[in-house]
């Protein structure tokens, strides 16, 4: 999907002039539009036109969007007061010639590819599956809620962000329920939006954006989908993640800044590093259900190790640090015990140990089975790379640091799958004097280059 929803000079202009004058919708001649085969439905907040014929998601849609209003004002920070009267004209449009016919395309604004928004007014052509139909509706309609109640919607990569990460939506039929800012668990919840497999499809072809890249997002020129997708993870993760959430939602007063960017930078500036590679981690990582909070990384330096260290690890967790250092060079040897649930399915929990189960695998390895990364801290280039390509330790491993760090620790298993694990192992690590068993290999770093680290 593409839609231009650009901000030229002349609509910035009208977006003002619609938040000084009353909400006015234009007058639509009733008889030719009826004349013309484009039907009217209406309800609390949307005025829907659209020549598709009379057909039950079609005409859910209104119903639908009266449910995302109040939603969007809660996420946007608009008190519910301010919304009662707020009003949308959308045309959804098979065939064009029928709107023009009658007047309703938008004058001098009718060569979108998709979906367009202006002050309290959307158009949007018909979608191949009803999910993209209702996304691109909400999409739209985020635009427009953001640019008439805030006044702007940020530059592109925020704009867009906060419309995909609003539209993307589940619709329980049976109860009539939609849910915005939903996080699909499967492909199938939401056909033919492919936002995740673009990213994953872009980071195995090293085409991966990092996130000053996103930030240089500009829509005011037709963009492509895969833009779309990294400003919707952009979103995603920050709204998400419980270091960032509360800083990214203070951006929405700032929307009508000129500075807005540097503004984000500087909210950001003291841990920007550490954003880096959670970006380059989530990126690299993403899968369908990603558990933002629970994949979090709590970036804790370690303390050199004093004798046998233990360490108790979550199986339900991300990345979590040891609070040890290892030294360059010194061979570390690292056990460890424990019984816990790696996965659960209709046959029931699945019981794993440090050493993985052998029947199900994630990333090429087995699942549930203990990794371990040395982080080296700040100022270190490609730091991301280290987490993702970790040592696989099991039960008993003995290694020898590359560089100097924290060890970080997981087990095995797919940033959206965490929540049906349970239970902690334990792992000692110690010095180990005796000869060496196994050497870590240095790390390719160039496959977790990201544009503009080439
Ligand atoms: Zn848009």
């Amino acid at each position: 999907m593409t839609c231009r929803c650009t901000f030229s000079i002349c609509q910035v202009i009208l977006w003002s002039t619609v938040l000084l004058a009353p909400q006015v919708l234009a007058q639509v001649d009733e008889t030719h539009r009826g004349a013309a085969g484009i039907r009217k439905l209406e309800s609390k907040h949307l005025t829907l036109y659209t020549d598709l014929p009379v057909d039950a998601e079609v005409d859910q849609l209104p119903a639908i969007f009266d449910q995302a209003v109040p939603q969007w004002a809660d996420a946007l920070g608009v008190d519910q007061s301010r919304i009662s009267n707020w009003r949308i004209q959308a045309c959804l449009i098979q065939d064009r010639s029928k709107f023009d016919a009658v007047g309703l395309m938008p004058p001098g604004n009718d060569s979108f590819r998709h979906g367009f928004s202006l002050g309290h007014k959307l158009w949007l052509y018909e979608q191949p599956t009803p999910y993209y139909r209702r996304h691109l509706l909400l999409h739209e309609g985020t635009h427009n809620f953001m640019a008439t109640q805030l006044g702007r919607c940020g530059p592109g990569w925020f704009m867009e962000g906060m419309a995909e990460l609003l539209a993307t939506h589940q619709w329980d039929q049976a109860s009539g329920q939609l849910v915005l800012r939903h996080l699909p668990a499967s492909p199938s919840e939401v056909p033919m939006l492919g936002r995740i497999k673009l990213v994953q499809d872009a980071f195995r072809d090293r085409q991966a954006l990092s996130l000053p890249a996103v930030l240089a997002v500009d829509n005011r020129q037709f963009l492509e989908t895969k833009d779309y997708a990294w400003c919707w993870a952009v979103a995603r993760l920050l709204d998400d993640h419980p270091r960032y959430r509360e800083r990214f939602r203070s951006l929405l007063a700032h929307v009508q800044d000129r500075g807005f960017n540097a503004r984000f930078r500087s909210l950001f500036a003291d841990d920007w590093e550490e954003l880096s590679v959670e970006w380059q981690n989530f990126v690299a990582t993403l899968d369908h259900g990603h558990d933002i909070q629970r994949t979090a990384i709590d970036f804790q330096p370690g303390k050199p190790i004093a004798g046998d260290e233990t360490v108790d690890l979550r199986v339900d967790q991300g990345w979590q640090s040891s609070q040890l250092m290892l030294k360059a060079g010194e061979t570390y040897r690292i056990v460890a015990t424990g019984r816990y649930q790696i996965s659960e399915d209709e046959a029931g929990p699945w019981w794993c140990e440090p050493g993985g189960i052998s029947l199900k695998y994630h990333r090429g390895n087995r699942l549930g089975v203990l990794l371990g990364a040395i982080d080296p801290g700040d100022g270190k280039p490609l730091r991301a790379a280290h987490f993702l390509e970790p040592w696989v330790l099991g039960l008993d491993q003995t290694v020898q640091a590359e560089h100097d760090g924290t060890l970080y620790l997981c087990v095995n298993d797919s940033p959206g799958r965490l929540g049906d694990n349970d239970g902690t192992l334990r792992v000692t690590i110690q010095h180990d004097r005796r000869p060496r068993l196994r050497s870590s290999t240095p790390i390719d770093t160039s496959r977790f280059q990201f544009d503009n680290e080439r």
